[in-house]
């Protein structure tokens, strides 16, 4: 369980690490809080030459108003995000979605950009940010650009990030206090979701149930011609292709879909939770 060598670039800025990157080219690797990018360098499944620290690169971790939107900096820690009074009002599905990632120690150290750049299909906040929409904002060598969250996860572990890029802001929509839910199922505390279902003013997004979070489409669309919420949460599962483990088999992941969106889907509208 001990890493192969590698050499350790601590960046001062964005643009450092930008060089940096590349300057190394394939040979790099971003660290942020380590959390996903560590345990797979114990197990020599990433063996990078070089690791790029951007975990002390001052002014990346912010959470702002800009007009409709929320900027978030992809360097806040998620106990940070948890305990954000301006999240909490503006997007209080992100920081209920922080408090639920693993314990304490994961939250101190886990960074929000390293979560969205991980692209995990089980990880709690990018599910939340997809049900919320909005975008990732990277930068280059060339500058800055945006990606959609609808564009930006592409498989198990695979983004549209480019090599030489580092994610550096979410931006969502506000969306208020009110209209959302985010449903975890585990079977112990802290542990990761076997499945997990975020709700957002009729948008859904399922954690586990494909190689990349995803939206429900069938649930959204049964909701835009004003199906019924048991209705179209009977659909959650539709167009999914979850992974069957020793936690959860495919059917066992389908039928926790359809339940959490149904629970997320009453609680977000403020109607009673149906029990089973
Ligand atoms: C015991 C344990 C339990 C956990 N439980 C949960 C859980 O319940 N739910 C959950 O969602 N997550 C869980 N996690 C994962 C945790 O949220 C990680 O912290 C997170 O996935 C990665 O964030 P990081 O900052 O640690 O990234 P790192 O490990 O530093 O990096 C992860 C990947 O992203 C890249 N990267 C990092 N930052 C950037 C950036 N700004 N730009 C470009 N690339 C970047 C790295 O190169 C690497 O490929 C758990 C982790 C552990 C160790």
């Amino acid at each position: 369980m001990i890493p192969g060598p590698f050499e350790f670039v601590r960046a001062a800025s964005v643009e450092e690490a930008v060089a940096a990157l590349v300057a190394h080219g394939d040979d790099a690797k971003v660290i942020a809080g380590g959390h996903s990018l560590l345990p797979l360098m114990k197990l020599r499944l990433a063996m990078p030459a070089v690791l790029v620290d951007i975990g002390r690169i001052p002014g990346l971790s912010y959470v702002r108003v800009e007009g409709d939107e929320v900027a978030i900096g992809a360097g806040i820690r998620h106990h940070e995000l948890e305990r954000d009074e301006v999240a909490g009002a503006e997007v209080p599905i992100l920081p209920h979605a922080a408090g639920q990632v693993g314990d304490p120690q994961v939250r101190h150290r886990g960074t929000l950009g390293g979560t969205v750049a991980h692209s995990d299909p089980a990880s709690d906040l990018p599910t939340a940010l997809l049900a919320l929409g909005g975008s990732v904002v990277v930068q280059g060598p060339d500058g800055r650009r945006s990606i959609p969250l609808t564009e930006f996860w592409l498989g198990f572990f695979e983004t549209a990030l480019q090599p030489e890029e580092l994610v550096v802001e979410l931006r969502v929509p506000r969306t208020g206090p009110a209209g959302w839910a985010y449903e975890k199922f585990t079977r112990r505390a802290n542990d990761w979701p076997i499945v997990a279902v975020a709700a957002v003013d009729g948008r859904v997004a399922l954690a586990n149930m494909a190689g990349t979070v995803v939206r429900a489409t069938a649930t959204e669309e049964a909701l835009a011609r004003g199906a019924s919420i048991a209705e179209a949460a009977a659909l959650a599962a539709d167009g999914t292709s979850p992974s069957a483990d020793m936690h959860a088999d495919q059917e066992y992941r389908r039928h926790l879909a359809r339940l959490l969106t149904r629970r997320a889907l009453e609680k977000a509208a403020g109607v009673g939770v149906t029990a089973a």
